[in-house]
C-alpha cells in the first residue's frame, strides 16, 4: 500500500475544504471497498479525509412525505429501520442480500453507492483496463466475460455495476443530495448519477472532484409488493449474476430495475409499462439494446426468468 496522510473532519464544510486543500485526497467512511483497492494499489490516494463522524447519520420523513437517509447511515441500520421495512421493503431486502453482516455493519449509504466494479480484470493489475488505467485497453472485451454487462457498456468498458442497494433505489426513484467544494447543494436523480462509460470509464459518476454525498432521498411510499430477487453463484456473500428489484401493484403495474446485467443499475421506464403483460414483454423492452457476448448471453434468459419468478411471487 502507498503511504498517505489522514485527517478526521467534523462538518461537511470542513470535509470539502480539506479536499480542496489536498491534491490526491479521497473521502473515507466505512472503507469496505476503498481499503481493498488501496492494498492492491488500484486506488492510491495521498490523503484520506475521514467523514465517518459527520452528523449525516440520521434518517427521517421529509416534508413531502418521502424519506431522507443520511450519507453515513450504516447499511445494517438502514436495512433494519422499521420505517424502511414497512414503506420501502425493497430497499431493506436488497441491502440484506448484499455483502455480509460484518460488512453491512461498516458500510455506509454513500459508500455503497460509490463501490467500484468487480470486473476481475479491474483487480488484476497485470491486465489492461481502461477503468483502472485510462487508455490502456480492456481485457474483458474478447476475454472471459461471464460476469460482465450485456447492456449499457461501450467499446471501452463492459463492466457491471456490482451493488444491490442502488438497484432498489433506482426502482424506487431515489435521488442523491450532495454538497460541492464551493458549498453549493444539488440533487441528482439516481437515474442520472452514474455516468455511461463512453470513452471515460474511469469516471463512475457525475460527481465533481470533492463533491460530497450528504443524503439519499426517496419519494412518498408507493405501496405494492416489494421483492428483491438475486441470482448468484453461491447463496451468500457473492455479487449478482442477475438481480431484479420490483414493486408490483395489485393491478400488475409497477416499477422494476435490474442488477448484474448492465454498466449501471438498469431501469428502462418504458419497460415498466409492460409489467402487466409479463416478463417476456418487459425484458424485450428493457434489453432491446443488449449486446450479449460469448460467455454472458445467458444473462438475457436469466433476467427474463428471474423477473418471471418475481411476478409469480407477487401474484402469490
Ligand atoms: Fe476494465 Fe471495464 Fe474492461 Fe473490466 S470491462 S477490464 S473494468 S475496462
Amino acid at each position: 500500500m502507498k503511504s498517505f496522510t489522514y485527517e478526521r473532519v467534523d462538518t461537511p464544510q470542513a470535509a470539502t475544504a480539506a479536499f480542496a486543500a489536498n491534491t490526491g485526497a479521497r473521502y473515507i467512511a466505512g472503507g469496505t471497498n476503498l481499503l481493498d483497492l488501496m492494498k492492491l494499489e488500484i486506488e492510491t490516494p495521498t490523503h484520506l479525509i475521514d467523514i465517518s463522524r459527520l452528523e449525516l447519520n440520521g434518517m427521517g420523513e421529509t416534508e413531502d412525505g418521502g424519506f431522507r437517509i443520511g450519507a453515513t447511515v450504516r447499511n445494517t441500520d438502514l436495512a433494519s429501520d422499521m420505517r424502511v421495512r414497512k414503506d420501502y421493503a425493497l430497499l431493506s431486502r436488497a441491502l440484506v442480500a448484499g455483502a455480509s453482516g460484518q460488512l453491512r455493519n461498516k458500510a455506509t449509504t454513500a459508500g455503497n453507492l460509490l463501490q467500484r466494479t468487480r470486473c476481475p480484470y479491474f483487480y488484476d493489475t497485470n491486465q489492461p483496463c481502461n477503468k483502472r488505467k485510462p487508455g490502456s485497453g480492456c481485457a474483458a472485451i474478447g476475454g472471459y466475460n461471464r460476469q460482465l454487462a450485456i447492456v449499457g457498456g461501450s467499446a471501452s468498458c463492459i463492466a457491471t455495476y456490482p451493488g444491490d442497494m442502488a438497484v432498489a433505489l433506482r426502482a424506487l426513484d431515489a435521488s442523491v443530495e450532495t454538497m460541492t467544494t464551493d458549498g453549493k447543494g444539488r440533487t441528482i436523480p439516481l437515474g442520472q448519477f452514474y455516468k455511461p462509460p463512453g470513452d471515460t470509464p474511469h469516471l463512475d459518476t457525475v460527481l465533481a472532484p470533492g463533491e460530497l454525498i450528504t443524503a439519499v432521498t426517496l419519494p412518498k411510499p408507493v405501496g405494492g409488493t416489494h421483492i428483491y430477487h438475486k441470482v448468484r453463484d453461491r447463496a451468500s456473500y457473492a455479487f449478482a449474476l442477475v438481480s431484479v428489484g420490483a414493486v408490483i401493484q395489485k393491478d400488475g403495474s409497477g416499477q422494476v430495475a435490474f442488477g448484474g446485467v448492465a454498466y449501471t443499475p438498469w431501469r428502462v421506464e418504458a419497460a415498466d409499462a409492460e409489467l402487466p403483460r409479463g416478463a417476456k414483454a418487459v425484458t424485450a423492452k428493457a434489453f432491446a439494446d443488449a449486446e450479449p457476448r460469448e460467455h454472458n448471453a445467458y444473462k438475457l434468459t436469466l433476467a427474463q426468468r428471474t423477473l418471471g419468478a418475481v411476478l409469480a411471487q407477487a401474484k402469490g
